[in-house]
Order: structure tokens, then C-alpha cells, then sequence
């Protein structure tokens, strides 16, 4: 039986890693989502965010939050 859990969304996921981008012609650079969930988002030396790591299930709700909070809505995280 797999491991099947389901995250803040209500989606079934299997815990495997998902990829998080981040549009960064829209990022305004106020440092949330690396403030939220330092494990995935990092802002490099222009001050606009990007993801430097996959979204695993231990980070997976702080990633999410961080996408959620993302003031302009540039965050994705697919499976
Ligand atoms: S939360 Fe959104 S706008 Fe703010 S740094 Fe991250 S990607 Fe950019």
C-alpha cells in the first residue's frame, strides 16, 4: 500500500517531490517566501526570489504557505 497522505488542499499526494518556479518578471522581491519556507525559496544578489530545491513532503506545507502568501502570486508548485 503506498503512502498516500493529503496536503492543505485537500490533494491526495504520494509523497514525492514536487517542483516549485517562481515567475520572477512578477516577483517583487519582499523576501516572504524565503522567510516562510527557507528550504525551498531563496531571494539571490537582485533581490528576487527563486527556487534553489524541490518541495518535499517535509516542506510541502510551508512551500504551499509560501505560495499562498506570495503578495502577486508568482509562486507554482507542481507535481
Ligand atoms: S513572496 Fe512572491 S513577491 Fe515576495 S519574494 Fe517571494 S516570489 Fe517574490
Amino acid at each position: 500500500m503506498p503512502h498516500l497522505r493529503s496536503n492543505k488542499l485537500g490533494l491526495i499526494t504520494k509523497g514525492e517531490n514536487m517542483e516549485a518556479s517562481v515567475d520572477r518578471s512578477g516577483c517583487i522581491g519582499c523576501g516572504l517566501c524565503a522567510e516562510i519556507c527557507p528550504e525551498v525559496f531563496k531571494l539571490d544578489e537582485e533581490g528576487l526570489a527563486f527556487a534553489y530545491a524541490k518541495v518535499t513532503p517535509e516542506n510541502e506545507d510551508n512551500a504551499i504557505d509560501a505560495r499562498d502568501s506570495c503578495p502577486v502570486s508568482v509562486i507554482s508548485i507542481d507535481e
